[in-house]
């Protein structure tokens, strides 16, 4: 946190030493700037803070006209960012390594290695989460998942959950083995809502959960991946880190609705599909565990679907806490149903 703050800080003062640091993202524009930018800063909670341009491009900013975020941006931060479009523009194609690394000009394992320190993800997760991004949206809009798995041009679902292993990169047999080979990183956060931890992989969150201490949520996040290799965020956090963060807060403030982090969290079959389904149901909104069930075509399964919520490692970021019983009662939360109160009822105060 504290070094997030220096990050706002060093754009308030405007300080070139920052510049090849960190991106300014204004989401009220759509511009990214460099920390030395002379225009006028916005408003704390409309900007983010990204590590490279080409991750502000992927998050829809354009570069300011003004200070030219891209004027001396490196040869191979070019590259990459181009690399970046490329793929973007070109989704239905399947591109392989080789074909970006000769585009770049340098070799595979170069190119790799360059893609993935820019970037967090290698190039081939990195195609996988364009794919899911344009999936999302119709997750959103369409009741029935697995048509917009369709329409969203996957040949079969089953495709699809492998594909979202995408954010989520634990395949299913390394999630069996509780973590094995990861490496997660923790923080904890104080929110209006309790203590809240929240475990990172190099691919996004793993871990969001409510606790009454910080040992006790250590305890948990190291049962829940017994496996893995666990440790302290390093400080300063990874800009990445920070920003999930910040969105967290956010959103607990009622001031930001959507939350779309990147999430490192993955399972086989039907509990996955609901964890998908509960990240399409609006701010605000609830559903009934039976209506969920029907909507992923099994109107039979309301009670594996309130199994699916109580297994949940990321509150709000998989908002389990938006399904509730049919008959209005507040069903169960993993994280205590006087939270699960305050949290519908802040989302009913804010929409
Ligand atoms: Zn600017």
């Amino acid at each position: 946190m504290k070094e997030y703050v220096k990050l706002w800080e060093a754009s308030l003062t405007r300080d070139g030493s920052y510049d090849d640091r960190f991106i300014l993202g204004v989401r009220t524009t759509g511009i990214y700037c460099k920390p030395s930018c002379p225009a006028r800063r916005p408003l704390r909670k409309n900007v983010e803070f990204y590590s490279t341009a080409a991750q502000a491009e992927r998050a829809g900013l354009r570069p300011c006209l003004r200070c030219k975020p891209l004027d001396n941006e490196g040869l191979l931060a070019r590259r990459i960012r181009e690399a970046c479009a490329y793929m973007q523009s070109n989704m239905d194609e399947k591109i392989t390594l080789k074909i970006l690394a000769d585009r770049a000009g340098i070799s595979p394992h170069h190119f790799q290695r360059t893609f993935k320190a820019a970037m967090g993800v290698s190039p081939k997760q990195y195609g996988r989460a364009l794919r899911l991004q344009q999936l999302r949206p119709n997750l959103k809009a369409a009741k029935d998942v697995t048509r917009a798995v369709f329409e969203s041009g996957y040949g079969s679902s089953s495709q699809v959950y492998q594909d979202s292993g995408l954010s989520l990169g634990m395949t299913p047999s390394e999630y069996r083995a509780h973590g094995r080979g990861k490496t997660i990183s923790y923080a904890c956060l104080q929110s209006p809502f309790g203590l809240l931890m929240l475990g990172a992989t190099d691919r996004g969150l793993c871990f969001v959960q409510f606790g009454p201490s910080h040992a006790g949520l250590l305890t948990q996040l190291r049962e829940e991946y017994s496996d893995a290799s666990i440790q302290p965020m390093r400080d300063p956090a990874p800009p990445e880190f920070r920003c999930w963060i910040d969105a967290l807060n956010a959103h607990l403030a009622g001031s930001r609705r959507h939350l779309d982090l990147p999430l490192d969290v993955r399972h086989t079959g039907f509990r996955m599909q609901v964890w998908l389904y509960l990240q399409t149901i609006p701010y605000g909104e609830v559903r009934s565990y039976s209506e969920v069930a029907a909507a992923l075509g099994k109107p039979k399964a309301a009670r594996a679907v309130a199994g699916a919520c109580a297994r949940n490692a990321v509150a709000l970021a998989i908002p389990c806490h938006r399904v509730i019983r049919g008959s209005g009662q507040l069903g169960g939360y993993r994280w205590g149903l006087e939270r699960k109160r305050a949290l519908l009822e802040r989302e009913r105060a804010s929409t």
